[in-house]
C-alpha cells in the first residue's frame, strides 16, 4: 500500500514539475523528458494497479494470513488424516463396515508385519504402485484390514448413507473416502505414448523436472498459458477455445487418450502430439484441471518453476490442502469463461515479479514437502491412525495371497 501511495505521489509531483518549469536549457529539457517518461510509466503502473487491484489485494491478504507448514518430522499433512478419519472416530470401524466396503475396492490385510491381498485386483499396475508403499511401512504396524479403491472415482458419497471405510486417492469434500497417496507416485499412472509403462516414479520425475527447470530462466520462458492433455473433463474446454481464439496468449490443445474415437473427442480438432512434462517448463503459466478425478499432472507442473493456474479446488489429493491459493498457485474458478481466463493470464503477464514469486513459492513447497519420504511417512501415519479405529482384532482370511517386497 505504501508503495502505491509513493508511486501516486511521484506521478503527481513529476508531472507538476514539468508543467511548471520553463525548460529552456538542454539539460533541463532532458531532465523534463525523463520526468515525462517517468510520469507515463507511473501512470501505466497506476492503471495496471487499478485494473488488478482485486487480485493484488487478495494476494496481500493471503500473504498476511499464510503460515508455512512445518514439515520437520513430515507433519505437513497431518490435518488431512485427522479430517478423513473424523467420520469414524466416534463409533470406530467394525468388521461389518469392512465387509460393506469390500465391494468398493481391493481387500488387503496386514497381519504380523506381512501384507496379504485378495487374489484379483482390477488394475494390477495400480495395486503394485500401492503395494510398493504398503510394504515399506508395514514393519511396525498393528494388524488391520483395509479396503483400497483403485478406481479413479471415490466410493463413499455423503449423499448415500453412512461413511464407508474405503481408501481412495482423490475425492471432493462430498465424499467420506479416506485419501491415500496415489499409486502413481510409484507406478500405474496413465499410459501415454511418452510414458508407455504408465506415469509413475515421482522420485525420478522430481530430478528430471528440477533439471529441466534449471535449464531455462524465468525471463526466457514464453509468457503464455500452456496445457496438453486429453478431454477427461469438459472443464478444460474454455482454455482450449481461448487458445484457438488467442494463440498469442495460450497454447492449449487436446491429445488423444485410450477412449478417443473421433475428432469430436478433441473438441473437433485433430489430436495434438503429446508434450513431455519437462518440456512444459518452457512456458510461464501452466494449467492444471481435474480429469475424471484429480489429475496426476498437478505436482509435476510446480517443479517447472512456472506459475501454476489450478482450476477448481474441488478434487483433492492428500497434499492439496496444505497448498494455498495466491501463495502457491493462481486459483481459477471451475466454470471460468474465456474472458476470465484471459484476465487472469493478463494479470500474470502484467505482474511478472509477482507471478515469479508465486511460481517459486509453489515450486519450493512441492520440492521441500512432497519428497518420496513424505509420501512414505504419510502412508505410515495414515495406517497407524486408521488401525486404532478398528473395533475388532483382524484374523488372517483364507484365499488371500501374500504380497512380498520386490527384489
Ligand atoms: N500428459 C503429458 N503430456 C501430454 C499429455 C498428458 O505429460 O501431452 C500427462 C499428464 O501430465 C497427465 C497424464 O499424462 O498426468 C494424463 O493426462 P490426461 O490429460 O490424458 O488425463 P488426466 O489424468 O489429466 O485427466
Amino acid at each position: 500500500m505504501l508503495i502505491l501511495v509513493y508511486i501516486i505521489f511521484l506521478t503527481i509531483f513529476a508531472g507538476h514539475l514539468c508543467e511548471e518549469q520553463f525548460c529552456s536549457a538542454d539539460n533541463e529539457i532532458k531532465s523534463c523528458k525523463e520526468n515525462e517518461i517517468a510520469h507515463q510509466n507511473s501512470l501505466y503502473t497506476k492503471e495496471i494497479n487499478e485494473r488488478y487491484k482485486k487480485y493484488l489485494v487478495t494476494i496481500q491478504n493471503a500473504e498476511q494470513n499464510y503460515k508455512e507448514c512445518n514439515n520437520t518430522k513430515h507433519k505437513c499433512y497431518k490435518d488431512a488424516i485427522v479430517r478423513d478419519l473424523r467420520p469414524f472416530k466416534k463409533k470406530g470401524i467394525s468388521k461389518e463396515m469392512i465387509e460393506a466396503a469390500k465391494t468398493r475396492g481391493t481387500f488387503y490385510q496386514i497381519i504380523k508385519g506381512k501384507l496379504y491381498r485378495e487374489k484379483d485386483c482390477m488394475f494390477p499396475a495400480r495395486c503394485a504402485g500401492i503395494e510398493h508403499f504398503l510394504l515399506k511401512v508395514i514393519g511396525n504396524l498393528s494388524d488391520m484390514d483395509l479396503v483400497v479403491n483403485t478406481r479413479d472415482y471415490p466410493q463413499s458419497s455423503e449423499y448415500f448413507g453412512n461413511a464407508i471405510p474405503v481408501f481412495s486417492f482423490s475425492k471432493t469434500p462430498q465424499y467420506y473416502d479416506i485419501i491415500y497417496p496415489a499409486w502413481a507416485f510409484w507406478e500405474g499412472g496413465p499410459a501415454i505414448s511418452l510414458y508407455p509403462r504408465g506415469l509413475g516414479r515421482w522420485d525420478q520425475h522430481r530430478k528430471t523436472l528440477n533439471k529441466a527447470s534449471l535449464e531455462i530462466l524465468w525471463e526466457e520462458k514464453k509468457s503464455k498459458g500452456f496445457f496438453r492433455g486429453s478431454r477427461t473433463s469438459s472443464e478444460r474446454d474454455n482454455l482450449i477455445l481461448l487458445s484457438r481464439n488467442k494463440p498469442h496468449l495460450v497454447d492449449a490443445q487436446y491429445t488423444k487418450n485410450q477412449a478417443w474415437k473421433s475428432n469430436e473427442d478433441t473438441l473437433h480438432a485433430t489430436p495434438a502430439s503429446e508434450v513431455s512434462l519437462e518440456s512444459h517448463c518452457t512456458y510461464k503459466y501452466l494449467f492444471n484441471f481435474r480429469g475424471v478425478a484429480a489429475s496426476f499432472r498437478h505436482k509435476h507442473l510446480f517443479l517447472c518453476r512456472s506459475l501454476v493456474f489450478h482450476v477448481s479446488d474441488e478434487w483433492m489429493e492428500f497434499y492439496y490442502h496444505s497448498m494455498k491459493p495466491w501463495i502457491h498457485y493462481i486459483p481459477v474458478p471451475k466454470n471460468a469463461d474465456q474472458e476470465e481466463l484471459e484476465d487472469l493470464i493478463e494479470f500474470a503477464r502484467n505482474n511478472d515479479d509477482l507471478a515469479k514469486k508465486i511460481a517459486h513459492r509453489g515450486r519450493d513447497f512441492i520440492w521441500n514437502n512432497l519428497r518420496m519420504s513424505d509420501v512414505i511417512h504419510f502412508w505410515k501415519q495414515l495406517l497407524k491412525s486408521y488401525s486404532k479405529l478398528l473395533t475388532y482384532n483382524p484374523v488372517l482370511k483364507k484365499d488371500l495371497i501374500n504380497i512380498r517386497r520386490e527384489l
